[in-house]
């Protein structure tokens, strides 16, 4: 199966001076490529990597700074903005700037890579024209064939990344046959599953939280382009990293813990792009020029918190994990989950009595956490999705007819806590 592994690197001052060297290289490649490739567009016609790449190599005789850096990487580059234009169409792709880049370039023949054990923490690879370069064995890369590399910088440090293949195959059945498990992804709670467990972790401590605020007014004060400026800048950098990795940390082991204790995990298809669009502006009818309230401010809360307790990212980790463990992973329409009884299938929005409480107003059992009910309602839909999958409509055709009402769910996240 293919897997990442990543690893930090130590390069010296010449290899980072080299390193950034072919990031700037390859952002210029894609660049021109790119503003090519619009040329074409504007004018009807279109223009191929194969075409480029002959280019590029007439290029090379024209420019030496084009010669110095490894000629894969820039091809690498090509054949990604090939796919990139082909995937979300050419005037979509995006430029590749200084500020919103960070330099990442792949070499493609990893079969020809010669990966050493130094010593107990470090190894090291052979890289064309970097040389050899050491990166810390976080943990082991025998037995495993390397497809690529990538070599990337994160802040201030450089990472390489192995596309690796480990041999390793899903099993035909998961170790707990039939056993499966619902998830409801939440603002308040993080992740609830259907049999009652609320996992959640803060990623930011009140301190660190003060720290940024502070941060965040000493850099309102400083003049453009100063020392005093970078230094902040690089300050709240540091802390905003911190919080990704705990946050990548949490949904790694969340999809961990479920994929390994259920053969099924099903969870709602929510369409996270959508749902943290930004409000809409509402111009005044009687003042043009002028706006009325939308919301903007509590709508851009709702966004944070959706994009901070990482769904996405829980999805990736999910799928990830699940071809080792031969984990069934569903997907189900959200459609009521929120405000349907799961004891006698009740709908009606008045039993969710708070963000965290729901009550049922029909059957009248016990009040149950709100995220627990709606785990077990993804459950339930989900076990019905994979026991009538062949007689399955497709999803998209199932989902309109229960359809919940737009903006419900929204406006139940909003309900203070
Ligand atoms: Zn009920």
């Amino acid at each position: 199966m293919l897997s990442g592994r990543r690893f930090r690197v130590e390069f010296t001052d010449e290899q980072a001076e080299f390193a950034e060297r072919i990031g700037s290289v390859s952002r210029a490649v894609w660049n021109t490529g790119l503003a090519q490739r619009r040329e074409y567009r504007r004018r009807g016609a279109w223009i191929n990597y194969r075409e480029q790449a002959h280019e590029l190599v007439d290029a090379k005789e024209e420019h030496a700074w084009l010669k110095e850096v490894p000629g894969h990487c820039l091809q690498q580059a090509l054949i990604d903005l090939d796919e990139a234009c082909r995937r979300h169409g050419t005037f979509r792709v995006r430029w590749r700037s200084t500020r919103r880049w960070a330099p990442s370039f792949r070499f493609p023949e990893g079969s020809k890579m010669a990966v050493e054990k130094l010593n107990r923490r470090t190894w090291r690879v052979k890289l064309p024209k970097l040389g050899y370069v050491k990166f810390r064995g976080s943990r082991s890369l025998d037995g495993e064939t390397i497809r690529s590399a990538t070599v990337s910088r994160d802040g201030g440090r450089w990472f390489v990344s192995f596309l690796v293949d480990d041999l390793m195959t899903t099993p035909e059945e998961h170790l707990v046959p039939g056993s499966a498990v619902g998830v409801d992804r939440g603002v308040a709670v993080a992740v609830a599953t259907s049999d009652g467990d609320l996992i959640d972790r803060q990623f930011v401590t009140a301190g660190e939280r003060r720290r940024t605020v502070v941060l965040q007014r000493k850099l309102s004060h400083t003049a453009k382009n100063s020392k005093n400026r970078t230094k902040i800048k690089a300050a709240l950098a540091k802390l905003r990293t911190a919080e990704r990795h705990r946050r990548e940390d949490f949904c790694a082991q969340t999809a961990h813990r479920l994929a390994h204790a259920n053969a099924a995990v099903v969870y709602e298809d929510l369409k996270t792009k959508q749902m943290t669009r930004r409000a809409k502006p509402v111009e005044d009818p009687d003042h043009p020029g002028h706006f009325l309230p939308n919301g903007a401010g509590s709508k851009s809360g709702l966004n944070r918190s959706i994009l901070g307790k990482g769904w996405y990212r829980f999805e990736q980790s999910l799928t990830s994990v699940a071809r080792y463990t031969g984990t069934r992973v569903v997907k189900v329409p959200a459609a009521f989950t929120s405000q349907r009884c799961s004891v006698c299938r009740h709908v009606d929005p008045k039993s969710r009595e708070s963000q965290a409480v729901f009550r049922c107003i029909h059957c009248l059992r016990p009040a149950e956490h709100a995220d627990v009910n709606a785990a077990k309602n993804i459950l339930a839909a989900g076990l019905a999705v994979t026991a009538c999958r062949e007689a399955a409509t497709p999803a998209s055709v199932a989902v309109t007819s229960t359809q919940e009402p737009a903006g419900n769910r929204e406006e139940l996240l909003l309900q203070p806590v």
